[in-house]
């Protein structure tokens, strides 16, 4: 990923909105090009970091997709890294939720290592969720880890994972 800042730089000008923000976000135009403004800005005052941090301030439930979608999402130390691959591993890419027992592991875990986005709050891990959850498991409670899984970052988890605060 060492390359990717002078290549985004030099590309941003020319990027449309859409391939910043993939279509299915739901944003209108008018949203797609203000959020293409404050990116911009963003990146133009503090780099990646900062776009990371724009991104997942203004587009909450779908900045994993839009980091994925730029190559933003794989920047990981080797713990952080071991901590996907072992999550990869456990969930088979995110389609099997985890135990009660190995998320609160894996959250502790995040937690230490400072996973990049790790999240896990109430409305995660409610019943209803606020997720549509995997084919045939409706807004099944789940925790976050940006880059795992093939549902942008969502782990289902099984219920009783408790909620946590960053
Ligand atoms: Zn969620």
């Amino acid at each position: 990923m060492a390359g990717l800042n002078v290549s985004l730089a030099i590309a941003f000008e020319a990027l449309e909105p859409d391939d910043l923000i993939p279509v299915s976000v739901p944003l209108d135009d008018a949203g797609r090009k203000a959020v293409m403004r404050g990116a911009r800005e963003a990146y133009e005052q503090g780099g990646e970091e900062a776009l990371e941090k724009y991104i997942r301030e203004n587009l909450g439930e779908h900045a994993d997709e839009v980091l994925e979608h730029i190559g933003l999402s794989g920047r990981h130390t080797q713990d952080q890294q071991a901590l996907k691959e072992l999550v990869e591993e456990a969930t088979m890419g995110g389609r099997k939720a985890l135990s009660v027992e190995d998320a609160e592991t894996i959250l502790d875990w995040a937690e230490e290592i400072n996973y990049p986005g790790w999240r896990a709050s109430e409305k995660d891990l409610a019943q209803p969720s606020h997720w549509r959850g995997r084919p045939g498991y409706p807004n099944e409670p789940h925790i976050h880890l940006p880059g795992t899984g093939k549902y942008g970052g969502h782990i289902p988890v099984e219920p009783g994972v408790k909620p946590r605060i960053r």
